[in-house]
């Protein structure tokens, strides 16, 4: 199993790298490589698995946080009435909405070891496009939550950070196209 010595941190050139696109249909490896990473994902939200091993809790993970460089993430958020649980190659936004939003408590990576206060703007809705574990092309509709975290587990793929997006001169200044209420 993967555990916190297998997350690659900050100042790794790698996390800046952009990473290959993963060759259809993906290896028994590869494959093996996105149920880990999954795996990580459901561990490390398990209160006992994750005091017992050290895990800091994760909704997503890119496999150049593993030292991987391949376009391959997963993503594991479960809500009341359905669990967002994603493992996909070569994931791509084909579209967005003009709406953005943000996380109000802003955002946090098991790449990043230190607090990185400040809005991150996302779109609010995202379609993406992407091949599933078993090499099969789908594609997905998305807003809230598991929006912003396949956006901040993509931005991976192409060595951008999360704190790249926070505005410098005011963290906390709403984003543009973000509704007021
Ligand atoms: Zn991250």
């Amino acid at each position: 199993m993967l555990t916190m010595d297998d997350i690659v941190r900050e100042g790794n050139p790698i996390l800046r790298a952009v990473a290959q696109e993963v060759v259809m249909p993906p290896t028994h490896e590869e494959k093996e490589t996105l149920k880990k990473m999954r795996e990580f994902l459901i561990n490390s939200q398990d209160d006992e698995i994750a005091e017992k091993y050290k895990l800091r809790a994760g909704i997503g993970l890119a496999a150049p946080q593993i030292g991987i460089s391949k376009r391959m993430i997963a993503v594991y958020i479960p809500e009341e009435d359905k669990i967002h649980d994603y493992t996909l190659f070569n994931p791509k936004i084909i579209s967005h909405s003009v709406e953005n939003t943000y996380l109000e408590g802003g955002e946090g990576c098991l790449s990043v070891d230190r607090e990185v206060p400040g809005y991150v703007p996302r779109h609010a809705r995202v379609k993406v496009k992407a091949y599933n574990i078993d090499g099969k092309e789908i594609t997905l509709k998305l807003k809230g939550l598991p929006a912003i975290a396949i956006q901040h587990e993509i931005d991976h793929l192409d060595g951008i950070m999360f704190y790249d997006h926070i505005n410098k001169e005011n963290p906390f200044a709403i984003p543009d196209h973000c509704p007021t209420n």
